[in-house]
Order: C-alpha cells, then structure tokens, then sequence
C-alpha cells in the first residue's frame, strides 16, 4: 500500500513532534517548579513554544499529504475523458438511428453516452424508462 507521504515528509513531522514534545516537556518542568508568577513565566513561554513546534510539525504533515492527494488527483483527471464539457450529442439523431434510449436501473442515456460504454443494453423509447421510474443522465442530458 502507498502513502500521500515521503520518508522526507515523515522524518520532517517526527522531528518537529519529537523536539516540540521535549520543549514543551521542559517547559512544563520548568513551570511546576516555580511558585512565584513571575519566575513561571520564561519556562511557560519555552512550553508555548514546544506546543507551537509540535503543531507546526502535525501540520506539515497535513499539508504534504493533501499536497499529495492533490497532485495524484490532477493526473487521474488527465486520465478520463472530459465527458460533462463535451458537446451533447444531437437528440433527434440518436433517436431515429436508434429509436430511443438506453437505461438499466435509475437512469436512462443517449446512445452515445459515455455511461453506456460496455453495456448491452436495448434501446427503447423515453416513455419506457420514464414509467420504469428512471431519470434522464446528468451527462448525456436525454
Ligand atoms: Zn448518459
């Protein structure tokens, strides 16, 4: 199984957590060994500090992964037609050269749809699949 995350991306976020843990560990230390208010105020500043670094670290880890899902979605896209852009094909030419519409479960399509590719299904008229409950495709717009 693949990750979104490089060995960089996971060594970079496990550093940053690792060292903003300990910062912040000093810092609490620091703090809970001071009873005046004003002597817990550098050591509480050096825990803000660890807690920064530790968020810093969960968000580049964040930020390179959906960096990642990113980049893998854009070359997917590549990959499949732009069916929804692409002209619609002429209703009345795909009724007469196959007297009706093509459908199996909730949608019926033109004949030259891209969601009928592979199908054996018979054509048929629009009242068939309207009766039969379907609904006209949202990429061939029957
Ligand atoms: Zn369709």
């Amino acid at each position: 199984m693949t990750t979104p995350w490089t060995r960089v991306d996971v060594l970079r976020t496990a550093v940053l957590v690792a060292v903003g843990a300990v910062v912040w560990a000093v810092g609490w230390f620091g703090v809970s060994g001071e009873p005046a208010l004003s002597d817990q105020i550098a050591p509480m500043n050096v825990a803000v500090l660890g807690v920064i670094l530790v968020g810093a670290g969960y968000a580049s880890w964040f930020l390179a992964g959906r960096r990642a899902v990113g980049a893998r979605r854009r070359v997917v896209l590549a990959l499949v037609p732009d069916v929804a852009s692409a002209p619609a094909p002429d209703v009345r030419a795909d009724d007469v050269r196959h007297d009706g519409f093509l459908g199996s479960g909730r949608l019926f399509h033109r004949s030259g749809c891209a969601m009928t590719a592979d199908r054996a299904w018979v054509a048929e008229p629009r009242s068939v699949h309207e009766q039969a409950g379907r609904v006209p495709c949202g990429v061939c717009r029957p």
